[in-house]
């Protein structure tokens, strides 16, 4: 036997349907180590470094009966990953095709590669799950530490019926059944054993060109530790303002930034500095931090739209000083949280929008008005964050691209002690906008004025480009107007850091 190592993967549908019973079963018995083994249906026997040395006689008496069937016979070895990917795929599309297997057995193993799939995103410390379907392949992609990673290609018939699994059998607020053709949300709890504990799983599915993408958010057992402004990364200014603001007795006070950047860990520290003797009510969907010193609402605003709304009135009864909201989503949820703020409450809560600017339009989209809002003072501060990858301090490289001093960039072959992937966690940026009115004399016209208490994102990121923390790349994809920021500096000559 001369065993070759496999570079060119076949596609997950061009398996053996003749020994995928045989190549299944011997995963089954392997469950708890690297080996697995498969035949294409062109004769090719694919099996795990593993299998190979440690499962010999079993992979020559499968070659005897391959040969029966295929003239030519060959051998290779391939990542463990991969084969057991490919027989679970091939297993699942096959039983899909016979109609006598039963029902449950199929929905048991859609289950497992379910359970599959969020584990090795647990380990890879992937925070979502794409599943985007092209033609008879579903490609898979993590988001790792905020960029997006491919993870190969599974079998679409098969990972149609691991979706409906999520959907239909595991969520505990579904509506809908999963049908490719129909755009539906859910989430269900997962337990994962250990190290991971529960894990909370949030799904959302859409229909697109070529089929459906589904997203998986993977968040880890609700966290009980609230971290200060100073251990995410804010720095002095920012923190001391927002201490002090903290302590206003009414306005609006808004986190905003893209999906997955951190507003809702600010909006726990920002819950943290308030004095046992001001009473704090947070309205959440859902709650992601448990908070000892506030009190926490599970509304299911996914669930059911208006809810936010309906229970800010009633909260507003139960005399609290601060309302949290932990997201203004709608035209409802932000006029209640103005109405909140005009009725001597401070409200805090976070916002979809990637720059001060696009706050203020993101509201009036909102049917708030913004002018209005300023003028009488209710909207007191604005914060926009991003969360940027930092470069690996042991692999990243000079720099031959920038005429910049310091600049480095991310060494995409990574190093072992970043996990090859060249960066490692990832950097805050914050920029604060405090919001003032002054009133001219009888109260007529009115200036508004908007203060940076900190530097703007691009300013921050730029210091953290010359400094070598982060790559210029990940600076133009994640702050905004970088460039125009990053080109107007060049051209000052402000090279230095
Ligand atoms: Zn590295």
């Amino acid at each position: 036997m001369n065993i070759a190592t496999l570079k060119d993967f076949p596609r997950s549908n061009e398996y053996c349907p003749l020994f995928i019973q045989e190549c299944a079963g011997f995963l089954r018995r392997h469950e708890h180590d690297n080996c697995a083994v498969m035949v294409t249906n062109d004769g090719r026997i694919i099996a795990t470094g593993v299998a190979w040395i440690d499962e010999l006689l079993f992979l020559q008496r499968l070659t005897f009966m391959v040969q029966q069937h295929y003239e030519y016979v060959s051998w290779w070895q391939a990542p463990a990953d991969y084969v057991r990917n490919f027989v679970l795929d091939a297993d699942g599309a096959n039983r899909h095709q016979v109609v006598n297997e039963g029902a449950e057995a199929y929905a048991t193993l859609a289950q497992q590669a379910l359970i599959g799939i969020i584990h090795d995103a647990l380990s890879k410390q992937a925070s979502d799950v794409h599943l985007q379907c092209r033609g008879e392949e579903v490609t898979v992609t993590f988001r790792i530490h905020g960029l997006l990673q491919p993870q190969g290609r599974r079998n679409r018939t098969f990972m149609s019926e691991v979706m409906a699994a999520a959907f239909n059998t595991q969520a505990d607020d579904h509506q809908e059944l999963f049908h490719e053709h129909r755009t539906c949300a859910a989430s269900f709890s997962m337990p994962m054993g250990e190290p991971y504990g529960d894990v909370r799983v949030r799904a959302q599915q859409s229909t697109c060109q070529l089929g459906y993408t589904v997203t998986l958010r993977v968040q880890q057992a609700i966290s009980t530790e609230v971290s200060s402004f100073e251990a995410l990364g804010f720095n002095l200014v920012a923190e001391q303002y927002l201490r002090s603001s903290s302590k206003l007795s009414d306005g609006l006070i808004i986190f905003a930034g893209p999906t997955g950047h951190g507003k809702t860990t600010s909006l726990a520290a920002f819950n943290r500095l308030f004095p046992q003797s001001r009473k704090v009510i947070s309205l959440e969907d859902p709650v992601e931090i448990i908070q000892p010193n506030i009190e926490q609402k599970y509304i299911p605003e996914t669930a059911t739209p208006g809810s936010f709304a309906r229970m800010v009135k009633i909260v507003l009864r139960e005399d609290p000083d601060i309302l949290a909201i932990s997201e203004i989503r709608d035209a409802e949820s932000a006029a209640a949280a103005v109405t909140a703020s005009l009725t001597g409450h401070l409200v805090v809560s976070t916002l979809h929008a990637s720059s001060p600017p696009a706050v203020l339009t993101r509201l009036q989209d909102l049917k708030v008005d913004v002018n209005r809002l300023l003028q009488n003072q209710v909207l007191k501060a604005v914060i926009v964050q991003r969360l940027v990858p930092v470069l690996c301090s042991e692999c990243s490289l000079k720099s031959e691209q920038h005429s910049l001093a310091g600049v480095r960039t991310i060494n995409p072959n990574g190093c072992e002690a970043c996990a090859f992937r060249g960066t490692s966690g990832r950097i805050l940026l914050a920029e604060v906008i405090a919001y003032e009115s002054s009133t001219a004399i009888h109260g007529e016209a009115s200036s508004i004025q908007a203060t940076a208490i900190t530097g703007s994102l691009a300013e921050q990121a730029f210091k953290r480009l010359l400094m070598g923390e982060i790559d210029f790349e990940h600076a133009l994809e994640y702050v905004p107007d970088f460039q125009a920021y990053y080109r107007r500096q060049l051209k000052q000559g402000n090279s230095h850091a």
